[in-house]
Parts: structure tokens; C-alpha cells; sequence
């Protein structure tokens, strides 16, 4: 690629009181001076970006600014010694699409420490399958592995489930032998068949889930990935099995969590966090190693849906206002 040659790209500026979005043709002397370049095959649309389209949340903090927090491609110039020409990436969190350039764009310049090479027998298409929704719902449940939280242990909780780390984690669990049981918000049953084709066993939900729960519920859960919060995972926590362990990424009901102790101390259940963006680059690599093999090309055909550059402001609308279910793919060269 020559400094002259254009390429395509969704930039977005302010615009008086809000945003505009357009396609526009840029030269590698437009992108920002990062270390590698990069030509990108697919990126991805979330939640996240929703909302910066939407001008909520601040989530874009440099303008102009080309968004996409996940990208994958290969690479065209290095000025580091971790990567040559030649070499498939990754790229997912570490603030790109909000504070730097990301991955809506057909070329990209990234900083090499925020990369993780691509796993033998991953390629771009699957790794923006999975994106940073199915990396998260893996390193989720990785920490579950870590607590002890084994097939034979008894069922485990997704919640959220028909959202992009949810359904993810429902198929990731199924394959490894789970008993999976999906919960889904109220009047979103029609979820159903399409958490079924992922490998869900069992489905909760109903009115309980949006009361407050007595400290100790009866015990169901061995494991749980939760990505609502607030009363979702204040239940969960008092349904856990002595020894349970909880793992959360997400706010989708609230960043509320009204609970007492009583789960902690009388049945040992543990809590952790799972986050995306900041986890360090070994437990990326062994995250991306574990879903070349750990999530089922089927369940990925299940969930995703592909759309072009130009669709993303759209898109993005449809994903804040719930009208998508699973994952979206940006085929950036389409
Ligand atoms: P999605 O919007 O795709 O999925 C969220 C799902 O939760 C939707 O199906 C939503 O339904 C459902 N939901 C909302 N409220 C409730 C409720 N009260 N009870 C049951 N289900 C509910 O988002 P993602 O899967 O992409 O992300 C999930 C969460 O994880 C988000 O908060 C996101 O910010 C966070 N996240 C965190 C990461 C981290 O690194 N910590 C990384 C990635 C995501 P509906 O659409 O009808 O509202």
C-alpha cells in the first residue's frame, strides 16, 4: 500500500449538536502514527458502540474518530520487532474505537503491545464471529474453570442469554459438557429455539427475577455467567450451590447490587469480575487459543449476521433499540 492509495473508512465528527457518520476515502497518511499497519478483513458492532453513535455515555472521546473496538487483518508494515508483514491479528478493547482509531476502516494503524497474534486455526471471519463478545464470554468462563466449576458440580446460570456475550457462553458451556440453563428477559421467549440450536438445556425467568430475593434462596446453580446485574445477579447469587462461583462482565439490567453477605459466608459461593478491555496479554493469548477450539462453527453461524460499512449507523440504532439478537460481523471490504 502506498501513501497515496485510498481506502474506505466510516468516520465520525461532531456535527452541531450531535454526530455524523459517512464513509469517506482516506490515505494511510490519515491514520493516526501508530506501529502497525494493519489491512482489516472483518470488525464487529456492539452494545458499546450503539451508544456511541448515539452520542451517549461519551464512549467516543477523540473526534474525528473512525470507531470499532475489535478488528482482525494482517499485517502490512511493522515498526516492531513483535510483528512483520504478513502476520494475522487480532485486536479487541483496550479503549480502541473510543480514545483511538479502530477497525471500521479497510486499512488501520494500531499500537503493536494492544495485538494478540492469531491462533493456528483461527481466521479473521471466526475471530469477529467470536469478537470481543465471545472472547469476554470465554474469559468468563475460564474464571469459572479457575473457581472449580466442573460439568459433574450441576447446572450452570446464563444470564442475558440471547444477548452477544450470552449466547456466546450458552454455546462455549454446552460444548464442554454444561448443563446450561439461559435466562432471558420477560416477552423475550422467543429466544427459546435459538438458545436450544446453541446447546441451552433449560430456560428460567418470570417475575422473580425482577424482585428482590430473600438472602438464601433454594440452591440451583453450581456456576453462573452473568452479564445484567443489579436484581438479576443479586438472585443468582442467593440461588448458588454451596462452593458456586459467579462470574460477571456486565450492566445489561443495571450497575445496581443490593445483596447481604449470606451467600459468601454460609455457602462459600465466590463473585468475580471478568473484564475485557484492560486483561493482560497472556490471559488474551490463552483466551484466544482456548476459542479456536472451544466454541462450535455452528453455534457461530447461529449468531451472527453479517453487514457492510455504510450499514453501521443503522445498525447501530437497531442494536440500542433491542432489535437485534446475538452478533453483528462488519465486513469491511464488502
Ligand atoms: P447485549 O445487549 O447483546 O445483551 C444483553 C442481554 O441482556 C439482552 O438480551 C438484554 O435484553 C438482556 N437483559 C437486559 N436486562 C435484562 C434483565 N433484567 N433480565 C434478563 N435479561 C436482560 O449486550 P452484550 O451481550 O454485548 O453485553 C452484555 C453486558 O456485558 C453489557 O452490559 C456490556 O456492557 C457488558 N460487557 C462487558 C465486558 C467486559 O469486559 N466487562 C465486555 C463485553 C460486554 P434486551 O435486549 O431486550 O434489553
Amino acid at each position: 500500500m502506498t501513501q497515496q492509495q485510498r481506502f474506505n473508512a466510516l468516520v465520525v465528527d461532531k456535527a452541531g449538536d450531535g454526530l455524523k457518520a459517512e464513509v469517506k476515502q482516506l490515505t494511510v497518511a490519515d491514520l493516526p502514527p501508530e506501529d502497525v499497519l494493519i489491512r482489516v478483513d472483518y470488525s464487529t458492532l456492539n452494545y458499546k458502540e450503539g451508544l456511541g453513535f448515539a452520542n451517549l455515555n461519551r464512549i467516543f472521546r477523540i473526534f474525528p474518530i473512525v470507531p470499532g473496538l475489535d478488528l482482525a487483518g494482517t499485517v502490512v508494515e511493522s515498526q516492531s520487532p513483535d510483528y512483520k508483514p504478513g502476520d494475522k491479528v487480532i485486536l479487541n478493547g483496550w479503549s480502541v474505537g473510543e480514545r483511538y482509531w479502530g477497525g471500521y476502516s479497510q486499512m488501520a494503524k494500531i499500537r503493536s503491545d494492544f495485538l494478540v497474534p492469531m491462533p493456528n486455526g483461527m481466521n479473521s471471519k471466526k475471530a469477529m464471529e467470536i469478537g470481543t463478545a465471545g472472547y469476554t464470554a470465554m474469559l468468563q468462563v475460564m474464571t469459572l474453570e479457575e473457581a472449580g466449576v466442573t460439568p459433574d458440580k450441576g447446572p450452570v446460570l446464563v444470564t442475558g442469554a440471547a444477548g452477544g456475550v450470552g449466547s456466546n457462553a450458552v454455546a462455549i458451556l454446552a460444548g464442554l459438557g454444561y448443563e446450561v440453563t439461559a435466562l432471558v428477559k420477560e416477552g423475550q421467549e422467543s429466544t427459546h429455539d435459538y438458545l436450544s440450536a446453541l446447546g441451552a438445556n433449560d430456560f428460567s425467568g418470570g417475575d422473580a427475577w425482577s424482585t428482590d430475593p430473600a438472602p438464601l434462596e433454594s440452591q440451583k446453580w453450581a456456576g453462573a455467567v452473568d452479564t445484567v446485574g443489579t436484581k438479576v445477579l443479586a438472585r443468582t447469587l442467593s440461588e448458588m450451590k454451596y462452593g458456586g462461583c459467579v462470574a460477571a462482565c456486565g450492566l445489561a439490567g443495571g450497575f445496581d447490587l443490593n445483596t447481604t453477605v449470606m451467600p459468601f459466608i454460609l455457602r462459600g459461593v465466590s463473585l468475580r469480575g471478568v473484564d475485557s478491555v484492560w486483561c493482560p496479554y497472556q490471559r488474551r493469548v490463552e483466551a484466544w487459543d482456548r476459542l479456536v477450539t472451544d466454541i462450535p462453527d455452528s453455534a457461530l453461524a447461529e449468531i451472527n449476521q453479517v453487514i457492510r460499512l455504510d450499514e453501521v449507523p443503522h445498525y447501530a440504532k437497531e442494536i440500542l433499540e433491542g432489535q437485534v439478537t446475538g452478533h453483528i460481523v462488519v465486513d469491511v471490504n464488502a
